[in-house]
C-alpha cells in the first residue's frame, strides 16, 4: 500500500508547484491485478493535481472525505460529472462520516448535481455511498482504518469536525491528522500508537487558531516529532524541519509505503 500526496498545500496556496492536500492511497498489486486506489479527499484543485500523478476520474474505486471545506470537497462536482459523462458512468465508492453526507449534498453538491439529463439526481446516483461511524471504522483492501474526529474549528457557537484517518497497515500504522487544531491532548494517544505521522501544519505570521501550527508542533516530545511528516502548509519559506527533529515537509508528489 502506497500513500501518494498529489499535493500538500493549504486551502489558500497560491505556489506554481503545489496543490490542495489531497492524497491517493494506492494498492501494491501483485500479477496480472490492477492497483486500487482511494482518494482521500477531492479539492477544487483534484482535476489538475491528480492529471499531474497521470491519474483520471475513472482511475479510482474509492474516495474519502474528510470534512466539507472545498479543498477537500470541491472537486467531487467534477468526479461526479466526469465520470458520469466522459467515463462511462464509472461509479467509485464514497466514504464520509455519516453526519457529513446530508450537509455535502444540501450545502456543497446539491446545486451543480441535482438536475442532469436523467432527471433528479441524488448523491447515490453518482457515487456508491458508505455512511461511516466513528466507532467501527472503515476496511478497504484489506487495510483497516479507524476514523477519527478531530476538532478543526472551536468557536462558542459550534465546532466543526474533520475526521482523521488512523491506518492499520501491514508494516506501518499511520496517523493522518487531516484539518485539525493543535490538541495535543487528544492526539497524544495516536501520536504514541503511529510508525508515521501525517501532520496537518500551517506556517506564517499568522496563526489561524484552526490549523496546528509550526511553532506549536515543534513544542511536541522528541520522539513524536521523529515519526512526524508535516503538510497542508502555506506557500512561506519553511523552517529547517528535520534540524528540529521532524521528519520534514512533505513534497507534492511525495509517496510513502505502508506495506
Ligand atoms: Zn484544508
Ligand atoms: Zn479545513
Amino acid at each position: 500500500m502506497k500513500l501518494t500526496f498529489a499535493g500538500t498545500g493549504s486551502a489558500f496556496c497560491m505556489a506554481a508547484d503545489n496543490f490542495q492536500s489531497n492524497m491517493v492511497l494506492e494498492t501494491t498489486p501483485s500479477g496480472d491485478e490492477q492497483s486500487q486506489r482511494l482518494l482521500i479527499d477531492c479539492g477544487s484543485d483534484a482535476r489538475h493535481s491528480l492529471r499531474n500523478l497521470g491519474y483520471m476520474p475513472n482511475d479510482f474505486d474509492a474516495v474519502y472525505v474528510s470534512h466539507l471545506h472545498s479543498d477537500h470537497i470541491g472537486g467531487l462536482e467534477w468526479m461526479a460529472l466526469a465520470n458520469y459523462f466522459v467515463f462511462d458512468g464509472h461509479r467509485t465508492k464514497l466514504f464520509a462520516a455519516h453526519e457529513l453526507l446530508d450537509p455535502l449534498w444540501e450545502h456543497c453538491l446539491r446545486g451543480g448535481l441535482e438536475t442532469s439529463d436523467h432527471g433528479n439526481s441524488q448523491l447515490s446516483s453518482y457515487f456508491d455511498v458508505v455512511p461511516l461511524f466513528a466507532e467501527n471504522g472503515f476496511d478497504w483492501k484489506g487495510l483497516h482504518m479507524d476514523v477519527v474526529p478531530v476538532a478543526h474549528i472551536v468557536t462558542d457557537e459550534n465546532t466543526m469536525f474533520s475526521y482523521g484517518l488512523f491506518g492499520h497497515g501491514k508494516k506501518q500504522s499511520f496517523f493522518l491528522t487531516t484539518d485539525a487544531i493543535f490538541n495535543p491532548d487528544a492526539h497524544m494517544p495516536l501520536y504514541r500508537k503511529a510508525d508515521v505521522i501525517f501532520q496537518d501544519c500551517e506556517l506564517g505570521p499568522r496563526h489561524s487558531g484552526v490549523h496546528a501550527h509550526y511553532n506549536e508542533l515543534v513544542t511536541l516530545p522528541d520522539e513524536i516529532k521523529a515519526k512526524m511528516w508535516l503538510y497542508h502548509y502555506q506557500a512561506y519559506d519553511k523552517p529547517d524541519a528535520v534540524a528540529d527533529g521532524f521528519c520534514g515537509f512533505i513534497q507534492p508528489g511525495q509517496s510513502f509505503d505502508l506495506g
